[in-house]
């Protein structure tokens, strides 16, 4: 029996992952959900999972959940950052769906980890910002870190049977996003409603504006520089609009192996789930002849501007990533709430990031503060912008 414990049931990812655990045999079962603030959707999976814990953010919402189950149905409930902290370390537990967006994830995925748990991880803001200090616990602890992001997933499974020191480079695919062929005139008028639709994938808000800007992409490099090891010299970003080869790797004698699949996080949910094993997806499947063609280009980081600024703040390390992720959080929801332009949402990164004193090998603590400190600058720049 693997006892599995979801945090951010009620999002794209946590959603599919129920969806997921539905399909497979019953020796997969819920343990654990948290949510944000939608309690009626968290009802619903407590009625259908009947976990031991259920999680949300905020204590009013919990109010409400209560009063909407009824005694029987009724599981252990907390609230706030530390019951979510508390669920993550569930004793329980066997694994640990990490699906909540941002950098909320960093503290139940460290949580996780320190308590010997197996994380499924899904949140990439919690790599880019601690990195350095989740693989140090990862190593120390012996426990898994099975990626879902769909590119990590792909080079995971390149990587399968192979030695570290034989890898050349990891080719990481992006699908471009909805404005891979508009110009940079063009670009400057984009609304949001044109940023939420992206074409190959049904994702949250702040991952889809994310993959318009490329700044998802950015983020991926540096969550695959930790998860592999690798330096940055050694990750090619290349385009691939139609989503069908999530990533591949190069090995030193020159052989590249390539993952492919359609468009379909629950395929990377499943494997970080029933890793070693691969069981039946009951999903369609890829069928090579109805692709009418595979096309792959360089990304234009003058058009996309939020890519080059992700990898120099990789490079530039530290607390560095924390700042840019913070920073482009805050611009992601200034662009949401329309206060912003898609424009600004780079320039705004950007003018954090110069503003920033790097502090190198950094605590918790410190990362915590560089991130609070970019939520802050971020947020009085952006008062000229508005
Ligand atoms: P969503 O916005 O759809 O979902 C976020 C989830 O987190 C929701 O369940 C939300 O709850 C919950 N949540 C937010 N704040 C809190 C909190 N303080 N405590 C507990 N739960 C909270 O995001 P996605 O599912 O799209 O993405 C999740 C993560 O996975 C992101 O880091 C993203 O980068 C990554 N990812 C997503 C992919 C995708 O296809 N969607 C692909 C690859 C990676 P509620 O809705 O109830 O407020
Ligand atoms: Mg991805």
């Amino acid at each position: 029996m693997k006892k599995v414990v979801v945090l951010g049931s009620t999002g794209s990812i946590g959603k599919q992952t129920l969806e997921v655990i539905n399909g497979l045999p019953e020796e997969f079962k819920i343990v654990g959900l948290a949510a944000g603030g939608n309690w009626q959707l968290l009802a619903e999976q407590i009625r259908k999972f009947r976990p031991g814990v259920a999680v949300l953010a905020g204590e009013q919402e919990l109010h409400l959940l209560c009063d909407e189950l009824d005694s029987v149905e009724t599981p252990d409930l907390a609230w706030g950052k530390s019951g979510l902290e508390d669920l993550a370390r569930l004793p329980q537990a066997d694994i640990v769906v990490v699906a909540v967006s941002g950098a909320t994830g960093i503290y139940p995925t460290i949580a996780a980890v320190r308590a010997g748990k197996d994380v499924a991880l899904a949140n990439k803001e919690t790599l880019v910002a601690a990195g350095h200090l989740v693989m140090d616990l990862v190593n120390q602890k012996k426990t898994a870190l099975l990626p879902v992001d769909s590119e990590h997933s792909a080079i995971w499974q390149c990587l399968t049977g192979h030695d570290k020191s034989a890898v050349q480079k990891i080719i990481l695919t992006a699908s471009g996003g909805p404005f891979r062929n508009l110009r940079i005139e063009e670009i400057e008028k984009v609304t949001v409603d044109m940023a939420l639709c992206h074409p190959n994938w049904q994702m949250g808000n702040k991952i889809t504006i994310d993959s318009a800007t490329l700044m998802n992409k950015g983020l991926e490099v540096i969550e695959a520089r930790w998860l592999f090891g690798v330096s940055y010299d050694q990750i090619d970003v290349v385009v691939h609009p139609q989503s069908i080869i999530h990533s591949a790797v190069e090995f030193l004698d020159g052989s590249v192996i390539a993952q492919m699949g359609l468009p379909d996080m629950r395929l990377p949910i499943q494997y970080a789930l029933t890793y070693p094993e691969r069981l039946p997806g009951n999903r369609p499947g890829l069928k090579l002849t109805g692709l009418q063609s595979l096309t792959f280009e360089e990304p234009d980081l003058n058009k996309f501007p939020s890519l080059r600024l992700a990898i120099d703040a990789g490079k530039a390390g530290g607390t560095m990533p924390a700042v840019l992720n913070a920073a482009n959080e805050i611009a992601v929801s200034l662009f949401l709430t329309r206060k912003i332009s898609f424009r600004a949402i780079p320039a705004l990164v950007s003018e954090v990031m110069e503003k920033h004193q790097v502090i190198s090998r950094p605590g918790l603590e410190e990362i915590m503060k560089a991130d609070r400190w970019a939520r802050e600058t971020g947020t009085e720049i952006s008062k000229s912008l508005i």
